[in-house]
C-alpha cells in the first residue's frame, strides 16, 4: 500500500523553507499536535532570480532531523541534485519532493531517479511548471521505474505570461484530473498556497480539491508569515491552518453505492466549482476587451470588426465541435459574450471622445 494513502485528506504542512533551527521545532511542535501527517520546509529553494533567498542548505537537515526525532513527526524536503538525494538520506528525511522546475527537465529527473535505485523513499513529484501532462507523467514514470513504490503527484498550478483570474500558478484542473485518469492509484495532493499565491484564497482551492477527490494537500505553514524569508503572501498561521482544515468538506468517491441524493450532492459540487472557473474566465476575457478597446482607441479602429467575428465564430464552433457541442449552441454563445465585449469596447471609445470633446 502506498505511504500516502493512510488517511484523505493526507496533510503536508510546515514553512516554505526552513529558515533557523529554532523556527524548524516550533514549528514541529505545533504541527505534531495537529491532524498534520508529514512536515515540510524547504532546504535548497529554487528561486526565480538572484538574491533571494536560497535556503539553509545542508545545515537545514540536521534541524529537520532533529524535529522528527523530538516530535515524531515525519519531514519532507525538496530536492533538485543527486548530492541533495544522498544527504537528505542520510539526515533521516522520510520523504523527498521533486519541484516544478526540477521535473521540467528529464535529465535532471533520471539523475535523481537513478541516485534512489535500491532505496525505496516516498517520492512527491511536483507538476511541471509548464502545463504538459506528459512530462508530469513521465517523470513520476521515471521514479517508479527506479524502484519506488510510493510516488505521489502534487498539483502546484502552471506558470503563465500574466496572472490570470488572480491565481499565482494557474490551476489548469483538467491536467491533473488526465493524470488521475490515466493512473487511477497514485495519490494526488493539491498545493493550494502556490496556486493562489495567496493566504485568503488557500481555503477556496483546498475544498476544490476536496471536491476533486484529491487525496492530500500541503500548504505553506509559518508562525509569521509576513516575515517569512521566501513565500510570505501565501503562508498561513498554524491557527488559520487548523481553520481550513476544519473548514473543509471531504466527500467519498463517486461510486455506485452512493444514494441518488448523494449521487446529486456530488455532481453539483463539481458543476459549481465548474461555474465558478467559467466566470472567472469570462470576467478575463471582459478584461482583454477593454485592452483592447484601449489600443482600438489609440490607433484609431473601430470596436466592432466584421471580419474578426467571422473568425470568432469559426474558430470557437470547431472548438465546440470537439466536444461535441453544436454550431448553433456555440453561436449563440458566443453573439452574447461579443455583444458584452463591444459593449465594453464602445464605452472606452466614448470615454476617448468625451476626453477629446473638452
Ligand atoms: C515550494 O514548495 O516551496 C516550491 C519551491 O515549490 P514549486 O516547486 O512548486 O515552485
Ligand atoms: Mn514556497
Amino acid at each position: 500500500m502506498s505511504y500516502f494513502k493512510t488517511a484523505r485528506p493526507y496533510i503536508v504542512a510546515g514553512p516554505c523553507s526552513a529558515e533557523t533551527r529554532e523556527q524548524v521545532l516550533n514549528m514541529a511542535a505545533t504541527l505534531a499536535g495537529m491532524n498534520v501527517h508529514l512536515m515540510r520546509a524547504g532546504v535548497w529553494k529554487p528561486r526565480t532570480r538572484p538574491g533571494s533567498f536560497e535556503g539553509n542548505g545542508a545545515v537545514a537537515l540536521a534541524w529537520l532531523q532533529e524535529a522528527k526525532e523530538l516530535y515524531k513527526l515525519p519531514v519532507t524536503t525538496e530536492v533538485a541534485e543527486p548530492e541533495h538525494v544522498e544527504l537528505a538520506l542520510k539526515h533521516g528525511i522520510d520523504v523527498l519532493w521533486i519541484g516544478a522546475r526540477t521535473v521540467v527537465n528529464p535529465f535532471q529527473v533520471q539523475r535523481l531517479a537513478d541516485a534512489l535505485k535500491g532505496v525505496d523513499i516516498p517520492v512527491m513529484v511536483k507538476n511541471p511548471v509548464n502545463p504538459d501532462v506528459n512530462l508530469w507523467q513521465g517523470a513520476i514514470e521515471r521514479f517508479e521505474q527506479a524502484g519506488i513504490t510510493s510516488v505521489a503527484a502534487i498539483h502546484r498550478g502552471f506558470s503563465g505570461y500574466t496572472a490570470a483570474a488572480g491565481y499565482r500558478n494557474q490551476p489548469n484542473w483538467p491536467i491533473p484530473i488526465e493524470l488521475k485518469r490515466r493512473k487511477p492509484q497514485l495519490t494526488m495532493i493539491c498545493d493550494p498556497s502556490h496556486i493562489t499565491g495567496s493566504r485568503d484564497r488557500i481555503g477556496e482551492v483546498a475544498q476544490k480539491a476536496m471536491d476533486m477527490h484529491f487525496d492530500g494537500l500541503m500548504i505553506e505553514t509559518h508562525h509569521q508569515p509576513d516575515e517569512a524569508w521566501s513565500d510570505a503572501a501565501q503562508q498561513v498561521t498554524p491557527a488559520q491552518l487548523q481553520q481550513i482544515l476544519s473548514g473543509l468538506v471531504v466527500r467519498q468517491e463517486h461510486t455506485h453505492d452512493m444514494s441518488g441524493q448523494e449521487q446529486l450532492e456530488y455532481l453539483r459540487q463539481l458543476m459549481d466549482s465548474t461555474d465558478a472557473e467559467i466566470i472567472d474566465l469570462v470576467a478575463r476575457r471582459m478584461e482583454l476587451s477593454g485592452q483592447m478597446g484601449a489600443v482600438k482607441k489609440l490607433c484609431n479602429m473601430t470596436a466592432y470588426q466584421p471580419a474578426r467575428w467571422r473568425e470568432i465564430v469559426e474558430t470557437r464552433s470547431d472548438r465546440g465541435s470537439i466536444h461535441g457541442l453544436t454550431r448553433e449552441f456555440i453561436v449563440e454563445l458566443y453573439e452574447k459574450i461579443h455583444h458584452e465585449s463591444i459593449r465594453i469596447q464602445l464605452s472606452v471609445l466614448e470615454e476617448a471622445a468625451k476626453e477629446l470633446k473638452k
